[in-house]
């Protein structure tokens, strides 16, 4: 078993944090906010007093972070430099390409091995330990992660080299994100036409038009009982964070001179729902808007 830094233990790392510590690991974490401290110290995780403490004597240092400027803040903070040389750090925020990037070189010029591991599945996953980890970085950074991830999610995918795995995220999100706009267009479209929710969902669920907006988070209540539309639209996955992820990939489209009209368009979408005020709700809530009432 491992020893494990974990900095972040925020509404993802703290659960996460906890798998860890189920999973035999020893953990030490430290998070900005005293009571995510208090909360992981009730699921085993033992108490560090800043971040360069937690990354102190051990096999892996995990960060859990909202953004690339923190991640970058945290590792070239004095974190890579308190920790043993050859330990492995990994990120699992959603961060920015770029970001990711120059955190595997600082990485690298302080002796450390480097992965970026975002994770899709949500604070559910993180809870229930079946998150998906999309992962860029050295193969020997993988092979050595791998166990550690598998504590924590169900797949752990080796996308390519530094920052792949942060690419890999950016473009899943980008696909949903477009995808739940048109699943909630027909549906609102169908409103109007007089054709139930249930008779669209029984036609798309089996038919072309499938997809996990439809069958997984269908955005209307009644079809699939397990989605957010079910309970208030709650999140779920919130609006907000779509958008932070939209954000990342129009960066990254422009930068790489990817042409993405839909994801473009998919980004706008998702900032009128933020200032609409559904920024903290669910995802699918966005039918919201494109009906231009129902909340
Ligand atoms: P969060 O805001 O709940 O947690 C982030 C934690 O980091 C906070 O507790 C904060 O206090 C801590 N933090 C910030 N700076 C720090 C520092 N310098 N040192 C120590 N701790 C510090 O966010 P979250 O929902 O847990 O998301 C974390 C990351 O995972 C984000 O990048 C997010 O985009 C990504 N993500 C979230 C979800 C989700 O459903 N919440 C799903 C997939 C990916």
């Amino acid at each position: 078993m491992a020893r494990i830094g974990f900095i972040g233990l925020g509404n993802m790392g703290l659960p996460m944090a906890g798998n860890l510590v189920k999973a035999g690991h020893a953990v030490q974490g430290f998070d900005l906010v005293a009571d995510n401290i208090a909360k992981a110290e009730a699921r085993g995780v033992a108490v560090a007093p800043s971040a360069v403490e937690a990354a102190k004597g051990v096999d892996v240092v995990l960060t859990m972070l909202p953004a690339g400027k923190d991640t970058l803040a945290v590792w070239g903070g004095g974190v890579l430099q308190a920790a043993t040389p050859g330990t492995l750090f990994i990120d699992s925020s959603t961060i920015d390409v770029a970001s990711a990037k120059t955190a595997h070189r600082l990485a690298a010029d302080a002796q450390m091995l480097s992965l970026d591991a975002p994770v899709s599945g949500g604070v559910g996953g993180a809870e229930a330990a079946t998150l998906t980890f999309m992962c860029g970085g050295a193969g020997e950074a993988f092979e050595r992660a791998k166990p550690v991830l598998e504590a924590m999610g169900k797949r752990v995918i080796h996308c390519g080299d530094a920052g792949a795995g942060q690419a890999a995220k950016i473009c899943n999100n980008m696909i949903l994100a477009v995808s739940m706009i048109g699943v909630c267009e027909a549906f609102v479209m169908a409103e109007k036409l007089g054709l139930s929710h249930q008779a669209l969902y029984d036609v798309t669920s089996t038919s072309s038009g499938q997809c996990w907006a439809i069958t997984s988070y269908c955005p209307v209540p009644g079809p699939v009982p397990n989605a957010p539309s079910n309970n208030g639209y709650k999140a779920g996955f919130a609006s907000a964070l779509m958008l932070k992820d939209l954000k990342l990939a129009q960066e990254a489209a422009s930068a790489a001179g990817a042409t993405t009209p839909l994801g473009a368009a998919a980004a706008q979408i998702y900032a009128m729902h933020n200032a609409w005020g559904e920024g903290s709700m669910d995802f699918s809530g966005i039918i919201h808007l494109i009906r231009g009432k129902g909340r």
